[in-house]
């Protein structure tokens, strides 16, 4: 070690390193962070726990190329990592920029592996209407996604629970995670959330704590509500038949943010809820299984 510090200065003399050079290269000898080696499924997250330094900064964690929200909490650094249902890459790696005496340097704070994972398909009745949408319908369709992408686009970034998610109800799953649905033998798309059975005025508790970030009746979804729990987690609860929140408030774990119903692009009463991790939707059932 001692040898190697010493033909480490005795070649920066002979390079003649400015203090900025000694600084990066020395910062690039000594990681502060370890590097997690991670497997996870298509349309899964897991928690990133970094160790971190406290002489060192974190900016920006990179992950697969997107930015991930990060929070650091004593002397660890938590993020959230997900993998799209839909995805052509097997493994990807995740960067931490971090501030070195002034000077930002990048670690390798993760290895993902990605696994594969089946899902089934199913076939559903919807009134056509739905699907052949009127230009009345589109065009409130189109207004209602931006405002939509409005309430996801400013999240939280420290954590606005303390506790694991819970699923807001334990009645039978009539629909999973992932599922491929065939809408009328026409349209095809993939179930970006779990239902629920629920009778129509079933109340529904929020799976954790947050901040609604939307409270409103949508043509798709029918009545939704959207929380914001920090740290780029999203939940979202559709198709119900009476809002019991507005935007803005802070809810706590459990609190009743509506009643189920059958409102939207619906077969069926049930709840639909969806969860969604740095803009990437995942299996909720899997994802209250994270400790
Ligand atoms: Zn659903």
């Amino acid at each position: 070690m001692i040898k190697n510090y010493v033909s480490f200065l005795f070649i920066c003399v002979l390079w003649s390193c400015s203090h900025k050079n000694f600084s990066s290269i020395f910062a690039n000898e000594s990681n502060p962070y370890p590097t997690a080696e991670l497997a996870i499924r298509i349309g899964e997250a897991q928690v990133l726990s970094i160790p971190t330094n406290g002489d060192v900064k974190p900016q920006r964690l990179i992950c697969n190329d997107v930015p991930i929200m990060f929070h650091e909490m004593g002397t660890t650094l938590k993020a959230y990592v997900a993998v799209p249902v839909k995805t052509s890459i097997k493994s990807f790696i995740c960067e931490l920029t971090y501030l070195l005496d002034k000077k930002e340097v990048k670690a390798i704070v993760a290895k993902v592996k990605i696994l594969d994972k089946e899902f089934q398909s199913e076939v559903l009745n919807v009134p056509q209407t739905t699907i052949d949408l009127s230009k009345k319908d589109l065009e409130r369709y189109l207004k209602e996604k931006e405002i939509i992408a409005k309430a996801y686009a400013t999240p939280n970034q420290a954590p606005l629970f303390y506790r694991p998610f819970v699923a807001p109800l334990n009645s039978v799953l009539t629909s999973t995670y992932g599922r491929k649905r065939i809408y009328n033998n026409q349209k095809e798309n993939q179930h970006g959330g779990v239902d629920f059975r629920a009778a129509v005025d079933t109340p529904v508790p929020a799976a954790n704590s947050g901040k609604v970030v939307l409270a409103m009746d949508l043509f798709f979804s029918g009545k939704t509500v959207l929380i914001d729990h920090g740290l780029g987690i999203f939940t979202m609860y559709a198709h119900l038949n009476k809002l019991k929140t507005r935007v803005g408030e802070y809810v706590p774990q459990n609190a009743i943010i509506g009643l189920s119903g059958m409102t939207g692009r619906v077969s069926g009463p049930h709840l639909h809820w969806g969860v969604r991790v740095n803009s990437i939707n995942v299996d909720g059932m899997e994802f209250i299984k994270i400790k």
